[in-house]
């Protein structure tokens, strides 16, 4: 199907029904190039609740975005079909391997159409069922913005939760530690475990004070240096930035990015051969004032941005060849 753009049609911002970043709302991936999702699941939060709302809020918030960037001036929408696909439907929603089966199964129908998914969460255990569908065929690289590694090997016994995903994709085999770099990492942990697994695995781990001596210009270099031009998978966790930014999250950690840094860092990964994404960790119960939605739709914004230039990128080579 054609997206059809709904500037024209609802130019009240708003008014109307709320979408992820104001794109139409469908039920067919067929013909979309950029897929909008939303995963109301948190049953593996391990701390404060509440991302299940994020998709919700989200949406909400998405009615601050606008269309064309203010430092590149492009439209991403003119550039892709990008729709919101709805959230992901739970079967049973007490199940965390139900969730995690309906949530892959969802993905597969997404790629299948061969539209590429950028989601909104959720809590991150989310992103190991995505990856689940998304690195199918071959291991992917990441680029992952989180005070946390996440890849504890578990918590409290529990192998699947919000500080596990990328331990057990690595073991699934659908991520390369190899091509993946950890940003923003900080805060005291009760032991070094989740830093060394990262670090014993392969993955390059910055920690945030390196990130402050490095700049963006240098940490950009050392992203394109780890990941390459292979597939590569962006994780945003919101929690990446100070919580003077976006409070409203789980797991707090004070001295983080600043929305500036995080926008000129999503920015910058333009040119990557980037495969999907997503924005986890937004807990509206915790946003009283609703910033930490709005922060983390203006992060989808940006991702979509580099997701767009980077699908067009390719359809056109396609064209090519
Ligand atoms: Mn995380
Ligand atoms: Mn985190």
């Amino acid at each position: 199907m054609k997206v059809e753009s709904n500037w024209e049609a609802a130019p009240l911002r708003y008014a109307g029904v709320a979408t992820l970043l104001r794109r139409p709302l469908v039920n067919d991936p067929s013909g979309v190039d950029i897929a909008l999702i939303g995963v109301p699941y948190d049953g593996a939060t391990e701390n404060r609740p509440g991302p299940r709302h994020g998709p919700r809020e989200i949406r909400n918030m998405s009615s601050f975005t606008r269309s064309v960037h203010h430092v590149t001036r492009m439209n991403p929408y003119k550039l892709c079909n990008i729709a919101d696909l709805g959230d992901v439907n739970f079967s049973n929603p007490f199940e965390l391997q139900q969730c995690f089966t309906d949530i892959t199964a969802f993905y597969r129908k997404i790629c299948a159409a061969g539209a590429v998914p950028l989601s909104v969460g959720g809590d991150h255990s989310i992103s190991l069922p995505v990856l689940r569908a998304v690195a199918a065929e071959r291991p992917v690289g990441m680029v992952h913005f989180d005070a946390h590694t996440d890849t504890s090997d578990h918590e409290f016994g529990h192998k699947f939760t919000h500080g596990t995903p990328f331990r057990r994709a690595m073991e699934e085999g659908l991520l390369d530690p190899k091509r993946t770099i950890q940003i923003g990492i900080r805060g005291a942990q009760n032991s070094e475990e989740s830093w060394q697994a990262s670090e014993d695995a392969g993955i390059r781990v910055m920690f945030m004070e390196e990130f402050t001596s490095l700049g963006i210009e240098a940490t950009l270099d050392e992203v394109r240096a780890v990941v390459g031009q292979g597939p590569t998978y962006v994780s945003f966790d919101i929690d990446s930035l100070d919580p003077a930014f976006a409070p409203g999250t789980g797991t707090p950690e004070i001295g983080g990015l600043t929305t500036i840094q995080a926008q000129a860092l999503i920015r910058g990964l333009a040119g990557l051969n980037l495969i999907g994404g997503d924005v986890v960790e937004v807990s509206p119960p915790f946003d009283p004032t609703g910033n930490t939605a709005l922060v983390g739709a203006t992060m989808l914004y940006e991702i979509v941005c580099i997701l767009a230039d980077a699908v067009a990128r390719e359809k056109n080579s396609q064209k090519n060849v």
